[in-house]
């Protein structure tokens, strides 16, 4: 089986790959990329930073499979203390490309070719301009690797209870511990 390795190619802050040389190859043909991204919005409010991986795409008879490894971190707030912190996270997945268009002719392929999977399965598609965008995929399984429940970790100080006023009456017992400290450090 022919393998292009696609020499020293990389997405830098950018998921998108245009892979017409690809689906011009033979079926089982496949390109590995380096990922970098700089910043990668999540959604309205989170972002990941410092994402790197490898991208491994592999021509099949219709579609495009993805293979993909990355890591990096995302600025969390901690349930607990309520302070931001970095989650850092990791994930690997494989999706599938659709093919919508012949590379060769530019006509687009006939519906009918769409399989049962594709119907079951939320497919993403290779567009007219054959750029693939690994992005939304990206997004999905980040957000995926993500702790429910946000902690900073064993460091946590817990919540913060400064804000309890100082007019709350003071436990009897911490009033007599705290005079006892208060004279031994003046003794
Ligand atoms: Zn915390």
């Amino acid at each position: 089986m022919a393998l292009d390795h696609g020499h020293g190619l990389d997405l830098q802050n950018d998921t998108v790959v245009n892979v017409v040389g690809l689906l011009k190859g033979q079926v089982g043909n496949t390109r590995s990329y380096a990922l970098h991204l700089d910043a990668f919005p999540l959604d309205d409010e989170l972002t990941a930073e410092g994402v790197s991986g490898e991208v491994r795409l592999t021509r099949l008879q219709d579609r495009i499979l993805a293979d993909v490894n990355a890591r990096g971190r995302v600025e969390l707030e901690c349930v607990r203390c309520l302070r931001p912190y970095e989650q850092p996270f990791e994930t690997a997945f494989t999706e599938e490309y659709r093919q919508m268009v012949d590379v060769r002719t530019g006509a687009n392929i006939p519906a009918e070719l769409v399989t049962d999977k594709d119907v079951a399965d939320e497919v993403f598609e290779i567009d007219e301009n054959h750029e693939l965008d690994l992005g939304e995929a990206l997004r999905q399984w980040i957000v995926l690797t993500l702790p429910m429940r946000a902690d900073c970790g064993p460091d946590c100080p817990g919540p913060d209870v400064t804000e309890v006023g100082e007019s709350e009456p003071v436990d009897e017992r911490f009033a007599a511990l705290s005079r006892l400290l208060d004279e031994d450090s003046a003794g």
